[in-house]
């Protein structure tokens, strides 16, 4: 075992039920997000790169920091404990770990108001690191930073955290802020990372289509995720035929893990800033 902080409702799934150390080595796309759904959500991109049955050099894994204890519940779920809750979540990430071929799924079950204080956080990030040192995957899917959401965030912080503390040699060579709860489209097209996530539909809509207890609960992740993958390839070009038929967009995070001279926050405020000014120059164009 790679020695991770022990929480009750943490739990570790091996689809073709490897060691853990050997899932993690042979990981080459690892996803870091908050809750269950988030990955399948986000990082589809890395789940179908590594997806069929003769690809064996590439291996997706998933991490997933909460125990879905919060999550709203109406409907059939109205009724459900917290523990119940925890539980449900907990199987349908399995579910979709195994639907997906994934590498390795782990839960590392954290309640989310503990990673929003100090010591939560050096938890997690402890615990990122070990399974980042023992993976050193490629590509890093994560929680963009203008996000809306403060459980994103505080996963985003510990993540990029724990990647600035690898050796130069585990860094990943990609990191990426993917969409969730806010897309990407204000990005200037020319800074956005383009994602083409066109391939297997079918299992793009079987992956989140699995969380039951999200979408009857009252949310309909399943139509908003593919749909936004359909309006960012159609609304990014504005002359010709779609060259994708569906994108996700990110935010290269990868200079912030390289290069401590950059603060995150100025890094990120840079984009922000060249949206303002594109924004701008556009309308100050016409309203003299
Ligand atoms: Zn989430």
């Amino acid at each position: 075992m790679i020695g991770l902080h022990n929480h009750s409702s943490g739990d570790i799934f091996i689809p073709d039920e490897a060691s853990l150390e050997n899932a993690l080595t042979r990981t080459t796309h690892l996803a870091i997000g908050a809750h269950s759904d988030d990955i399948e959500i986000m990082a589809y991109h890395g789940i179908v790169d590594c997806y069929g049955y003769r690809r064996k050099d590439k291996w997706f894994s998933g991490v997933t920091v909460t125990d879905g204890r919060g999550s709203s519940r109406v409907g059939p779920y109205s009724s459900c404990s917290d523990e119940e809750m925890i539980e449900i979540r907990k199987v349908e990430q399995r579910q979709a770990a195994m639907v997906g071929k994934y590498g390795a799924m782990l839960q590392l079950g954290y309640e989310s108001s503990v990673i929003m204080e100090k010591s939560g956080q050096k938890n997690l990030k402890e615990d990122l690191f070990k399974i980042l040192e023992q993976s050193s995957p490629e590509i890093i899917y994560t929680h963009n930073p203008a996000d809306k959401h403060d459980t994103h965030i505080a996963v985003l912080s510990a993540a990029i955290q724990a990647m600035q503390e690898l050796p130069e040699e585990k860094k990943p060579k990609q990191v990426l802020g993917c969409e969730v709860w806010r897309d990407l489209d204000w990005m200037p097209d020319q800074d956005k990372v383009l994602l083409d996530v066109s391939a297997r539909e079918n299992l793009a809509n079987a992956l989140v289509s699995i969380f039951d207890s999200q979408i009857t609960g009252g949310k309909r992740y399943d139509r908003a995720a593919v749909g936004r993958r359909y309006a960012n390839a159609t609304f990014f070009h504005a002359e010709g035929r779609d060259k994708a038929e569906q994108l996700t967009f990110a935010m290269d995070l990868t200079p912030v893990i390289y290069d401590d001279s950059i603060k995150f926050c100025d890094y990120v405020m840079e984009y922000l800033d060249k949206f303002k000014s594109e924004v701008k120059t556009n309308i100050e164009n016409f309203f003299k």
